[in-house]
């Protein structure tokens, strides 16, 4: 049964426009129609109708992170390390059950927020002591569940982790995270592509954890496996600078050097973080069209640092967005933060714009709807039939719009809005 949409304006890449009705079928989960206002048409007055945006990387259990990591280590430097040790309670402490339901609230979060693809960099597999569930993918099953029941769609990634790094093994708090070899993680993440083929909302993907928790050897086999089976790889890279010398001790080059060698960099990478990416990985990243997805609301939090968000716009490097620790889970702050960090770090306004552009806002906006649901295996977010039926609404007479021309309403709503503004969501045609 499809619905026709009649809001004010609908707003994509082609810009604002009045007076069209958007059909949408929930059977397909696509935009079969675009055209003008019939009877029975559900009026959107006052809305403004735009495809959503991709969350690219999130880890949603650390959402229950919230507050209990904001109070200073009792003693030494407190920073990303002290935080992941509060994180791995966290993750040892949760049950099946539990992992289900913080799952759902983050979606439930995301979708109301303007979120309507999430890729879960999903890492907690197993018993508190690392032996596996009856079913091994009991824990990435509840956190499909959990999508599926808030109506969100989600790209699985499916986190592959060996050790504590060079030469050290799993720590007991990692235990959870770890496969004996990669073999077993690649039959459980043949086995999570089998029991999803069908699930509409659903897709997998590969996630070496970074280059620290794999060896080499993991990664060329599960870069291999990706080509073969045409799935997205997703690694952290360059997030942390004791990350990038370890890997410098262990194989003599750095992080994103070693995803070339091992055949882990090409168009099908997603890079998350790419903080301390130096200008030599910058160029190999945009040689391969490989993507950057940069989380700046859980970077500032951890004080990773900023993503070199002018050296990878001038290289032509695509960049995505994503709430990673889901300690405030806002689409707009995050697209808006790659254009600002990019202006403090140059001292100058307008930095991100692309030749025959006036400013930033449509380069934010290919981020939400072109390159996060590409990095995600998944088509881009147009008004048009054809296009995937993941689609907002927002609220033109929110205080924070209320006027503003329609040609400045898409960077009024990258550069002032947030999660408030977003009345009601449709994921696969299903509001
Ligand atoms: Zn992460």
């Amino acid at each position: 049964m499809t619905t026709v949409l009649a809001p004010e304006l609908v707003l994509d890449a082609d810009g604002p426009r009045r007076g069209l009705a958007v059909t949408v079928d929930p059977a397909t989960g696509l935009i079969t129609d675009v055209g003008t206002a019939t009877e029975g048409a559900l009026a959107l007055p006052g809305r403004v109708l735009m495809p959503g945006v991709a969350n690219v990387h999130s880890h949603a259990f650390q959402r229950d992170l919230r507050g209990v990591v904001e109070r200073a280590a009792p003693e030494g430097r407190d920073d990303f390390w002290t935080w992941r040790t509060a994180m791995y309670d966290l993750a040892g402490r949760l049950d099946p059950d539990g992992i289900e339901d913080v799952a759902r609230r983050a979606y439930r979060e995301m979708r109301s927020a303007g979120f309507t693809s999430v890729g879960e960099f999903h890492y907690v597999h197993h018993r508190p002591d690392g032996t596996p569930y009856d079913d091994p993918n009991e824990l990435a099953m509840r956190v499909i569940a959990a999508a599926e029941a808030e109506g969100m769609r989600i790209v699985l990634l499916l986190v592959a982790y060996a050790r504590a790094g060079a030469g050290r093994p799993a720590e007991p708090g990692q235990r959870r995270f770890c496969d004996p070899d990669v073999a077993t993680y690649l039959a459980r993440l043949d086995d999570l592509r089998r029991r999803t083929v069908d699930r509409t909302l659903v897709r997998v993907g590969a996630a070496p954890h970074s280059v620290r928790a794999v060896p080499a050897d993991w990664l060329e086999a599960i870069a291999a496996h990706c080509a073969a089976h045409g799935l997205p790889l997703h690694i952290h890279a360059c997030e942390q600078r004791r990350e990038i010398e370890e890997c410098l001790a262990e194989h003599g080059v750095r992080p994103v050097e070693l995803l070339r060698r091992t055949g882990a960099l090409g168009p099908r990478t997603v890079i998350v973080h790419g903080t301390h990416a130096d200008a030599h990985e910058m160029d190999l990243l945009a040689r391969a069209g490989a993507t950057v997805c940069a989380c700046p609301a859980t970077e500032a939090d951890l004080g990773d640092g900023y993503v070199p968000a002018e050296e990878l716009h001038r290289r032509g490097v695509p960049m995505a967005v994503g709430t990673d620790a889901n300690g405030r889970i806002d689409p707009f702050a995050e697209l808006r933060e790659l254009e600002l960090i990019a202006r403090r770090t140059a001292e100058r306004r307008n930095v991100l714009v692309a030749p025959g552009e006036e400013g930033p806002t449509p380069g934010l906006l290919r981020s939400a709807w072109r390159h996060g649901p590409a990095a995600l295996g998944l088509p881009e977010g147009r008004i048009a039939p054809g296009a995937p039926a993941d689609l907002i609404a927002v609220d033109l007479t929110h205080d924070r719009i209320a006027g503003v021309a329609d040609e400045h309403l898409a960077a009024a709503i990258v550069f002032t809005g947030g999660p408030e503004l977003v009345r009601e969501t449709w994921i696969g045609g299903r509001a």
